[in-house]
């Protein structure tokens, strides 16, 4: 397995802690909106992540947190005059609808920052106790000059003294001591925990230390997160974690690129903005675009743009009927060719090997539904190459994910029937009426030349 590492800007050799086992923490969303779908390309990221170690035999640990606690999360609950929790439950909830939609699997935990309090005191006192962190009028702080390898993930070089940096890409962000602790105000009003430490609320950074530590250990197979997280989010991490336990943190840093909207960086302002609830509202498969995310490598930015996504509602729905079709081929006797389709799987394998190359193990997929396509035009297969084909195709779809699973009620089955019948005496305008009804439930139903049919999923922008 080959990995490209942020921390030592190289592509390298994957060797986990401990064999045969992955420990992996991911930053998760702060639920205080709907997650757009640039993070949702992220979390899409995550669990690809833990797919594709599972596939090569390694058990995973994936934590993934949640953010309950912050500034927008405490004006927003208190302006509409309801609890932090119930706040940050009902936008929980949406996050594990949305990720559901697209298909991520659930990560092993989810914690949340709220309760994992204790853990962050006492990395915050030990913090103190080593000189790494003071405590300042609003806050216990980290002093960024005491931790001497500061900016080794992100380049970032700080000017002693100066507590502000000059690097290519930071160059208007200033470098600045972060806020561990931050004690109670009056704006904060009920959202505020009692400890050793002070009366306060924890900063951000520290959370994901916290939970890291506690439920993966000192250190880390690998740390991801999305590439605007790198400075200051991740360097924080590292800077509290290494001084805290006096260990390496992670041992590789992956990160996902940016999502762009028609070339541009997506904002409410340029109303280029866009959650997975509005593409559904257009009427888009949330399918479509978890294939759009695997079509672009993670370390590319992938330009969304509508047209995009209705090709790749296309090609979910091509796809789909070509299983379909393949399922339903009549076998023949003839010889297969078996090492051809053997050769696809390894090189959709070897993709995966490769830096997580989505891109190029999707295209070993399309080069196998290629194969059943002319299977299909043939109107005949060879059994044992059907077989080949089908477990081969259902195995790479075990980390795509794109082909339809449920299962079509009794009912729509009944109705495909009968609509079958009614053509048979020529009665099309009974038929049709039937394949109306079908439509509304959400199925499309597919007449092949043999006068069978198979039914599919209706989409949209497949049409
Ligand atoms: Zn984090």
């Amino acid at each position: 397995m080959r990995i490209y590492n942020t921390l030592t800007r190289k592509e390298e050799t994957f060797k986990p802690i401990e064999k045969g086992k992955v420990r992996m923490y991911c930053c998760g969303p702060t639920v205080y909106d709907y997650v757009h779908i640039g993070n949702l390309r992220t979390f899409i990221f995550y669990d690809t992540l833990k797919r594709v170690f599972e596939h090569l035999g390694y058990e995973v640990k994936q934590v993934i947190n949640l953010t309950d606690v912050d500034d927008k999360i405490i004006k927003n609950s208190r302006e509409r005059r309801i609890s932090r929790e119930e706040y940050t439950e009902e936008y929980s909830k949406f996050f594990f609808e949305d990720i559901k939609k697209v298909r991520v699997e659930p990560a092993t935990i989810y914690p949340k920052a709220t309760e994992n309090i204790d853990k962050m005191v006492d990395i915050i006192e030990v913090l103190i106790q080593k000189g790494f962190a003071y405590k300042a009028e609003d806050g216990i702080y980290y002093s960024i000059e005491k931790f001497k390898d500061y900016g080794k993930l992100s380049g970032i070089k700080v000017d002693k003294g100066l507590s502000r940096i000059k690097a290519d890409e930071y160059d208007k962000i200033s470098v600045s001591d972060f806020a561990l602790w931050k004690f109670w105000d009056e704006k904060d009003g009920d959202i505020f925990w009692e400890t050793r430490i002070g009366k306060g609320r924890p900063g951000w950074h520290i959370e994901c230390s916290a939970m890291s530590n506690r439920f993966l250990g000192d250190t880390l197979d690998i740390h991801s997160g999305g590439v605007d997280l790198i400075f200051p989010h991740h360097e924080n991490e590292i800077a509290q974690s290494e001084a805290y336990t006096g260990k390496k943190f992670v041992n590789y840093w992956v990160h996902a690129e940016h999502l762009l909207v028609d070339g541009r960086k997506m904002s409410k302002s340029l109303h280029n903005f866009y959650t997975l609830r509005d593409l559904e509202g257009m009427g888009f498969d949330p399918l479509s675009f978890r294939l759009m995310c695997l079509d672009a490598n993670h370390r590319d930015k992938l330009d969304f743009t509508m047209e995009n996504l209705k090709r790749y509602e296309k090609t979910l729905n091509d796809v789909n009927t070509s299983f379909k079709l393949l399922e339903r081929l009549s076998e023949s006797n003839g010889a297969g060719i078996d090492k051809e389709i053997d050769a696809i799987y390894s090189a959709f394998d070897e993709a995966l090997m490769n830096d997580f190359n989505t891109h190029a193990a999707l295209a070993q997929f399309f080069k196998l539904i290629e194969v059943a396509n002319s299977r299909i035009k043939d109107g005949k297969i060879g059994k044992s190459e059907k077989k080949n084909i089908i477990d081969k195709l259902r195995r790479m779809d075990e980390i795509l994910d794109i082909i339809d699973k449920d299962s079509i009620s009794q009912d729509i089955i009944d109705l495909a029937e009968k609509r079958k019948e009614l053509r048979r005496k020529s009665k099309w305008g009974d038929a049709d009426e039937i394949r109306r009804d079908v439509s509304n439930k959400g199925y499309s139903i597919v007449d092949l030349e043999d006068g069978g049919y198979i039914i599919v999923k209706r989409r949209k922008y497949a049409m």
